[in-house]
């Protein structure tokens, strides 16, 4: 398949593609939709950024238009999620006005979602937890569901929603079509797969886990009391927005509090601030309103802005697979896009381990080592001889730098 238009699909998701402007189907779409329109189970692998959302989003809605009493569910891991994923879904259901959709959530009342569940959904995008929630109460039933999509499954895995999977399995109908998507395929996918699906077919786009060509890897030597100072220079250092991963939800505040008081426009992100809180800090870095969003790896799994240009590490992941994850939050959809990583000592064994996973997909010899507040774009496109291994050289520290506004 090289254009959409090739798929006969029915005239409101045709439309809908049109009036988005996606004309040809990315490879994973061009594997999956398919297979999906086939009825088929099947299991998806592909890096992030690679389209997997209108991958299940387009094959769901065209089987809703044909069959007027069918519905679907889409199983995400977070919040943020379901809300990209609803967002794009309600795009692609822009000229089917009988697709109606909720969205069932934690941290927001639950009355409202029954309200709508009575008036009858047939797209729900949900998180395990509110979603179990509701079936206790029996706010939903699943009687009518055709689709069943659970999307970054690996997450899912990681965040400990099996148990909660298992519970929700028993309320779906057996005859039903199962859509797994995933940006890794560690051993226990295969274990949710076998309980969920039935003769899946696999469609696997790229080396697994690897990283998008374009983000251009980088690190920086510092040391755990200079990270905030090395990230005050890398933010002048750099052009466009910033994301920027630590690893608790202390640490996200302390960082922002830090790059407050320079001057900058800082939204954050994690698991103990409210629903409003974490919808107001993603629609504002999401409109520019700030240039910079502060998270943890739970909070920003999956996260689908196009314009982040910087991904930075202030802290490493614990996980080698989220140091993908995290730097897939960039160059998304083939845009270009710089992530840089803050190396201490005391991170050299884990920064191994990164490295290791990474050259096992292929990638260690991508990452380059940029001197400290040197944007990392000075190697993009630069042939070998710029590219160094990790060497673990001490380097110059760079002259300090005052907070904005403050007289020298
Ligand atoms: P993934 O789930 O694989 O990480 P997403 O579904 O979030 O990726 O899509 C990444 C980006 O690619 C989104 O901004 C989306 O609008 C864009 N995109 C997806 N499919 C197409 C397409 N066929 N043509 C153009 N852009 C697309
Ligand atoms: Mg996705």
């Amino acid at each position: 398949m090289q254009y959409f238009n090739e798929l006969q699909l029915q005239q409101p998701i045709a439309q809908a593609l049109q009036s988005m402007r996606f004309e040809k189907p990315t490879p994973i779409q061009a594997q999956a939709i398919p297979l999906a329109i086939d009825r088929k189970d099947i299991i998806a692998c592909a890096q992030t950024g690679t389209g997997k959302t209108a991958a299940f989003g387009i094959p769901i809605i065209d089987r809703l238009l044909k069959h007027p009493q069918k519905t679907a569910l889409i199983l995400v891991p977070t919040r943020e999620l379901a809300a990209q994923v609803t967002e794009v879904l309600k795009d692609l259901t822009r000229f089917a006005p009988s697709i109606n959709g909720a969205i069932l959530i934690g941290g927001m009342s639950i009355r409202p979602q029954i309200e709508k569940l009575r008036r009858g959904v047939r797209l729900v995008v949900a998180t395990p937890g509110r979603l179990l929630d509701h079936l206790d109460r029996r706010t939903l039933d699943f009687k009518s569901l055709d689709i069943l999509v659970l999307d970054e499954a690996d997450r899912m895995l990681d965040m400990g929603f099996a148990p909660q999977l298992n519970k929700i399995l028993p309320y779906l109908p057996k005859t039903r079509q199962t859509l797994l998507f995933s940006a890794t395929l560690p051993a226990n996918i295969e274990q949710l797969s076998a309980r969920y699906l039935t003769h899946p077919v696999r469609v696997t786009v790229g080396p697994v886990s690897r990283p998008v060509e374009k983000i251009q890897q980088s690190i920086v030597e510092t040391t755990a009391a200079g990270k905030n100072e090395t990230l005050v220079d890398e933010l002048h250092a750099r052009k466009g927005s910033v994301l920027i991963f630590a690893r608790t939800k202390a640490r996200t505040d302390r960082v922002a509090r830090h790059l407050k008081k320079y001057g900058h426009s800082v939204a954050r992100l994690h698991g103990d601030r409210t629903q409003g809180q974490r919808t107001s800090a993603m629609a504002g870095f999401r409109d520019g309103r700030f240039r910079i969003l502060v998270a943890t790896d739970i909070a920003a799994r999956g996260i689908d802005i196009p314009h982040i240009a910087n991904v930075i590490n202030y802290d490493l992941p614990l996980v080698p697979e989220d140091y993908l994850h995290r730097i897939g939050r960039t160059a998304r959809a083939g845009a270009e896009g710089h992530a840089v990583s803050f190396i201490t000592p005391e991170d050299k064994a884990q920064w191994r381990a990164i490295s290791n996973f990474l050259g096992k997909t292929g990638k260690s010899s991508a990452v380059f080592v940029s001197p400290r507040g040197e944007p990392a774009s000075k190697f993009a496109g630069n042939t070998s001889a710029s590219r160094k291994k990790f060497s673990g050289k001490p380097r110059r520290s760079n002259p300090r730098r005052r907070p904005a506004g403050r007289p020298a």
